[in-house]
């Protein structure tokens, strides 16, 4: 009897401590949710696009937010009602909003400090330069489904206006697309349509950033609507049979696009019209479409030997590379997905290096995976490293405070992208979401109008 008591007076302390550990961090979590939220704030850190805004007025708790959500916790119920509280894994499926019973959920954009690189856009998508509008993730939504809807919507946006104005002179097209990935894509195929004289320019391939994602990467997408198509109803399949859809659009005899040609300048003229120059020459339109997506140039570290051969930004098919020893830098989901895919090549000893002691913004499933591969050796993951030098045969990091070489084929280098910033601003764009008010953005426009220095604003 008293064997019976100890037994189960031992197993209740041993289930209870943990318990008691995890009730007390979700008090700390509502505690930290509410005194945020009363400051009109969110629970979370990171910098963010888009993100739901939860009215929680209308909230009846029902939990159809939570469950619906491909990215994990972004949300989770408090005191009775959906609260944000790992706002930065929110990359803005949106399912949350469209499974909410009670409309108390709204997408929106982040907040003005967030969004400081971040153009303003109007809800047409306009940017403060009249008839200049951007598509895509390039204004902040990342995801296929929000470039495919941009695209097409900026076109109706325009199509609209030009029946009212009447089409553009000879030799000026109605609207030039800059970019041709889901957005630029999208844009195209809208304008056949919509029966609008366009024309598409691309510095690479069709297919933008889906074009270079990993071999057989899963593509996750929801529902969406293409223009001349109709509804795209798959939710996840292959990188390839994506492409295989874009290729369809490319064979298309008016999908009228000019690929490895680059956009250097966009100029707009007092008469209105857009001058466009690229590498190859010049376009006149009434419009331009900016569907240059934000992965702009791949950011460098800034070592010594970084300009050797083997190092690489960009990893399209891991395949090729077997019986390797391989170092993959970075801490986002494209560096995990990266040396994930190269691990799983017969032969290969990866490495991944990162210069923070956890990832923090990564998908849900790509954190449980990344922790697998690491606790079964198929990787190894070097927290708090920074390499200092490539060489020819080795690699030498920075791991804490000792120096290690090690032995080294390949590098590929996954530290985010400078983007197209300093483009966008020779344009004129305005950046800053809600800190721009209406009024000032008219104030631009009739300084661009006049053709008067943006300086005065
Ligand atoms: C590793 C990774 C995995 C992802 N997985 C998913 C997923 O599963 N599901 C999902 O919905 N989204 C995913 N995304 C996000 C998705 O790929 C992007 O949101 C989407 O491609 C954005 O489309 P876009 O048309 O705005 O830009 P992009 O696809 O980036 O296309 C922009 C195009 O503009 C061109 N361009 C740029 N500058 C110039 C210039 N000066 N002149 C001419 N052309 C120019 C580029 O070459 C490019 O082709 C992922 C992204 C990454 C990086």
């Amino acid at each position: 009897m008293n064997d019976t008591v100890w037994i189960y007076g031992f197993t209740g302390m041993v289930l209870a401590v943990p318990l008691a550990l995890y009730f007390l961090s979700l008090r700390k979590r509502d505690r930290l949710a509410r005194e945020a939220a009363a400051r009109g704030e969110m629970y979370s850190s990171g910098p963010l696009s888009q993100h739901p805004s939860i009215d929680t007025t209308y909230c009846i708790g029902c939990q159809s937010c939570t469950n619906v959500c491909p990215e994990g916790d972004v949300l989770a119920m408090l005191g009775g009602k959906a609260a944000i509280v790992n706002g930065h894994k929110c990359i803005g499926h949106g399912l949350c909003a469209d499974a909410c019973p009670v409309g108390a959920i709204t997408m929106v954009m982040a907040s003005p400090r967030m969004g400081a690189d971040v153009p303003y856009l109007t809800p047409e998508y306009e940017t403060s330069v009249p008839n200049l509008f951007i598509a895509g993730e390039l204004g902040g939504l990342a995801l296929i489904k929000n470039a495919v809807n941009q695209g097409r919507e900026c076109i109706d946006t325009i199509a609209a206006r030009l029946a009212e104005s009447g089409a553009p002179g000879d030799g000026i097209h109605d609207v030039l697309i800059i970019g041709a990935g889901p957005a630029g894509i999208s844009a195209s195929l809208r304008a056949i349509e919509r029966n609008i004289r366009y024309i598409t320019i691309e510095r690479d391939e069709i297919g933008g950033t889906v074009a270079k994602y990993p071999r057989q990467k899963l593509v996750m997408t929801s529902p969406v609507e293409f223009p001349l198509y109709g509804k795209f109803k798959k939710t996840e399949i292959s990188k390839e049979t994506l492409l295989a859809f874009w290729k369809t659009v490319l064979d298309r005899a008016d999908f009228n696009a000019c690929t490895n040609e680059r956009v250097e300048t966009v100029h707009r003229g007092a008469d209105g019209i857009f001058l466009t120059t690229t590498d190859k020459g010049e376009y006149r339109s009434a419009a331009v479409v900016l569907a240059l997506g934000r992965a702009g140039t791949p950011r460098k570290l800034g070592v010594k030997g970084e300009e050797l051969p083997k190092v690489m930004y960009r990893l399209i098919e891991a395949d090729h590379y077997i019986n390797k020893k391989i170092l993959v830098v970075g801490g986002g989901d494209s560096a995990i997905e990266a040396a994930m895919g190269l691990a799983n090549q017969r032969g290969n000893q990866v490495t991944l290096s990162y210069r923070k002691d956890s990832f923090s913004r990564i998908k849900e499933r790509n954190a449980q995976r990344i922790e697998e591969y690491s606790r079964s050796a198929k990787l190894t993951v070097l927290f708090n490293s920074n390499p200092t030098e490539i060489r020819e045969k080795s690699v030498v990091l920075d791991v804490g405070a000792e120096s290690r070489e090690i032995e080294n084929d390949y590098v590929w280098v996954f530290a985010g992208g400078t983007p197209p910033t300093d483009f966008l601003k020779k344009i004129g764009i305005e950046f800053g979401m809600k800190d721009i008010t209406l009024e000032a953005v008219k104030e631009v426009r009739q300084l661009i109008a006049a053709g008067k220095p943006l300086a005065q604003t």
